[in-house]
C-alpha cells in the first residue's frame, strides 16, 4: 500500500528481532526514517550507520528512549552485543550492512508509490534545478523533493523514505562522484522521468575528464531508455543533445529558437540587483519570467524546470508563477546577493569548479554597479591532474571581462593571479590578511564576488567583511 512499510518489508531487508511480549506496529504509514539520531523524536525507524567519526549503533538505546520503534542494526553489532532482545514495543531489523539495508528499505518503500519520480542529475545546477522544478510542479501537484543537497547513496534513500501517502510526484536530486554511482542511484530510486542539467568539470579526481563525466552521468538516460521513461534533454549541451533520438520520450528544451522544443528561453536580460529575466516560449505562448535569482545560467535551470512542468500538463502561467515565487534560501551561498553599506556582495562560496567559476565571474561582470567590480577567488579543489592548468586559465578568462580587480586566496588560485598581474591586487594564504586587504580596498558602490570551493570557507571572509561595512 502507498506509503506503508510492513514487517514483511523489514524481513526482506534482514531479520526482524522482536520483543516476545510487546511488539511494535505491524505497519508503518508515512515512516519517519533517520540516520541521524537527533532527527528522531517519536515513533520511527533509525538506521545505525558506521561513519568515519561516529558509529550510529552507539545511539540505538537512545533513539528507542526517544520513541523510535525500529532500529536497523548490523549483524556484527548485534552479535557483539550478544544478540540482544529489543525493549518492549521495539524491534531490531538486523542486516548484514546497514548502508545497503537503508538502500533496500528505501527501494521497497519507493515501490509502494505508483507515481512519477523525476531524477535530476548533471554536473552543475542540480540543487537549483531541483528546487525550481519542485516550485513549478507545486502549482499543480503535491510534490516531495530532496532536502538540501541530499543527493548521494545515503541522501537518495533518505529522500525516498520521506515520501508521504499523498505525494503525487517526487523530485530527486542525484549526485555522483564515481563511475557506477548513477547505476546505484537509479536502481534505488527507479526514476520514471529525468534530466541532466549539463556535463561539466566535476569530480575529475574520479571521473577523469569530460568524457568520463558524460559516460557516468548518462547512465540516468540509459536507465530511462530501458524503462521507457521520459528524458528531458538540454539542447544547449553538445554532450547531451545527441541523446534526443525518440521524439515521443525525449523532450528537448533549451535557450534560443523554440523549434522542436517543448519550451525555450529567449531574450535573457539582467535587471535590478542582477536578477535575471527571460521570455519563455512554449508553442505559440510566450511568457515573460522574472526570476529572483542572479546569474544567466539560472535561466538554464529555470527552462529545465519549465520543461518538466509543461510535460506534466501545467500551463505557462503556472510555470511562471512557480518560478517567480521561488526565493533563494538565506544561507544558500549560491550566488547569494546581499547589500551592506552600499556594497553589493555576491556570495557564491557553496562550491566551485571551473564551469561555475566562469559563470560566477560572468555574473559579476553583468552586475549593474556604480563602483568597481571586484572578485575574490579561492582555490577550486578536487580537480585532479588538471588543477594547475584550470586555475591558470581562470586568470586568462578574467582578462576578457569588465572586472576591475581581483584577489586570490589559496595556493592554486594564486596561479590565476600570475596570468593577469596588472589586475591582481593581492595573493593571500592567510584569512586575516585577505580580510584586511579587502577592508582597505572595498567602498560604497562596489560589487564584490566571493567564489571558491567549499573547503576554502570564503563565506567566513564574506561574512567578516559584511560586518565591517
Ligand atoms: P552539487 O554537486 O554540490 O550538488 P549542484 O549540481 O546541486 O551542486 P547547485 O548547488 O545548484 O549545483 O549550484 C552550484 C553551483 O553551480 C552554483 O554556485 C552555480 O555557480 C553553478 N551553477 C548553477 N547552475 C548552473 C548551470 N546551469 N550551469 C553551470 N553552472 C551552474
Ligand atoms: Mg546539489
Amino acid at each position: 500500500m502507498k506509503g506503508v512499510l510492513t514487517w514483511e518489508d523489514f524481513r526482506k531487508c534482514g531479520e526482524l528481532v522482536l520483543n516476545p511480549e510487546a511488539h511494535p506496529r505491524r505497519e508503518v504509514q508515512d515512516p519517519v526514517a533517520a540516520i541521524d539520531s537527533r532527527a528522531i523524536d517519536g515513533p520511527g525507524i533509525f538506521i545505525a550507520l558506521r561513519g568515519e567519526s561516529t558509529d550510529g549503533h552507539r545511539f540505538v538505546q537512545d533513539v528507542f528512549r526517544r520513541g523510535a520503534d525500529f532500529a536497523m542494526v548490523s549483524r556484527e553489532w548485534h552479535s557483539l552485543e550478544k544478540d540482544p532482545v529489543p525493549p518492549p514495543g521495539k524491534a531490531y531489523i538486523v542486516v548484514q550492512d546497514t548502508e545497503k539495508g537503508l538502500q533496500e528499505l528505501a527501494s521497497i518503500y519507493r515501490d509502494t508509490f505508483p507515481i512519477p519520480v523525476v531524477g535530476i542529475g548533471g554536473s552543475n545546477g542540480k540543487t537549483t534545478t531541483k528546487e525550481m522544478t519542485a516550485a513549478v510542479l507545486r502549482t499543480g501537484f503535491k510534490v516531495h523533493v530532496s532536502r538540501g543537497n541530499f543527493n548521494n547513496h545515503l541522501g537518495v534513500p533518505i529522500t525516498l523514505l520521506g515520501m508521504r501517502r499523498d505525494t503525487e510526484i517526487a523530485v530527486v536530486e542525484m549526485g555522483i562522484n564515481h563511475p557506477g554511482e548513477m547505476e546505484l542511484l537509479t536502481a534505488i530510486a527507479r526514476p520514471t522521468d529525468g534530466l541532466l542539467t549539463n556535463i561539466g568539470h566535476e569530480h575529475l579526481e574520479f571521473l577523469i575528464d569530460l568524457e568520463g563525466v558524460r559516460l557516468a552521468e548518462r547512465k540516468l538516460f540509459d536507465w530511462l531508455d530501458r524503462c521507457r521513461g521520459t528524458i528531458f534533454v538540454n539542447a544547449d549541451d553538445s554532450r547531451l543533445a545527441d541523446a534526443a533520438t525518440d521524439s515521443e520520450r525525449h523532450v528537448l528544451y533549451g535557450t534560443g529558437s523554440p523549434e522542436g522544443r517543448i519550451c525555450s528561453a529567449e531574450s535573457v536580460s539582467v535587471g535590478h540587483g542582477g536578477r535575471v529575466s527571460f521570455t519563455l516560449t512554449a508553442g505559440a505562448v510566450r511568457e515573460q519570467v522574472f526570476l529572483q535569482f542572479t546569474g544567466r545560467h539560472n535561466v538554464q535551470n529555470a527552462v529545465a524546470a519549465a520543461a518538466v512542468g509543461l510535460h506534466f500538463g501545467l500551463s505557462t502561467a503556472q510555470v511562471k508563477a512557480g518560478l517567480e515565487g521561488l526565493l533563494p534560501e538565506s544561507g544558500w551561498k549560491r550566488l547569494e546577493l546581499s547589500e551592506e553599506g552600499g556594497v553589493t556582495i555576491i556570495n557564491d562560496t557553496y562550491n566551485a569548479n571551473p564551469d561555475s567559476m566562469r559563470l560566477a565571474l560572468d555574473t559579476l561582470a553583468d552586475m549593474p554597479c556604480s563602483g568597481r567590480r571586484i572578485a575574490v577567488i579561492g582555490d577550486m579543489l578536487e580537480l585532479g591532474a588538471t588543477a594547475e592548468d584550470e586555475h591558470r586559465s581562470i586568470g586568462r578568462y578574467l582578462a576578457g571581462l569588465p572586472i576591475d580587480m581581483f584577489f586570490t586566496f589559496g595556493a592554486l588560485a594564486g596561479l590565476g593571479g600570475r596570468e593577469l598581474p596588472e589586475r591582481c591586487r593581492g595573493h593571500f594564504t592567510g584569512r586575516d590578511e585577505l580580510l584586511h586587504a579587502l577592508q582597505e580596498e572595498v567602498r560604497s558602490g562596489d560589487a564584490v564576488l566571493f567564489k571558491g570551493s567549499r573547503g576554502m570557507h570564503l563565506e567566513q571572509t564574506a561574512g567578516a567583511l559584511i560586518l565591517e561595512l
